[in-house]
């Protein structure tokens, strides 16, 4: 009564006959699912950077757009009274936008520089 049938089986060759690919079949890269991942501290201003898409030593131009900072201050300026007119004056002004950071060398959005909630 003191057979380790176990034993047979623990010694048995692992999986011999699997034949799944390896790895090292596949391209090794990794997947880029959105050009918006793993970014740097965008600041306002154009910067000099290496473009994800076309690989390029790049200086990005930088294009605003209304953000949060832009809606809660047209917002504040309703609340205050001050209606159509006053209370766009933030969409005016590219201080209260965030900034889009693009490639001049294909046009793909690289960051965002964003003003409040960045
Ligand atoms: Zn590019």
């Amino acid at each position: 009564m003191s057979k380790k049938k176990t034993q047979e089986t623990a010694s048995l060759p692992t999986t011999p006959d699997l034949n799944f690919p390896q790895n090292d079949s596949l391209p090794n890269y990794l997947p880029v699912v959105q050009n918006f991942i793993d970014t740097p501290i965008y600041s306002p201003d154009p910067m000099r950077m290496t473009c994800l898409t076309c690989r390029q030593d790049i200086v990005t131009v930088t294009v605003p757009e209304a953000g949060l900072l832009t809606w809660l201050l047209c917002g504040g300026l309703t609340l205050m009274g001050c209606f159509w007119g006053p209370c766009l004056y933030p969409f005016c002004i590219e201080e209260t936008k965030d900034v889009i950071h693009e490639c001049p060398n294909c046009q793909t959005s690289i960051g965002m520089y964003k003003r409040i909630g960045g």
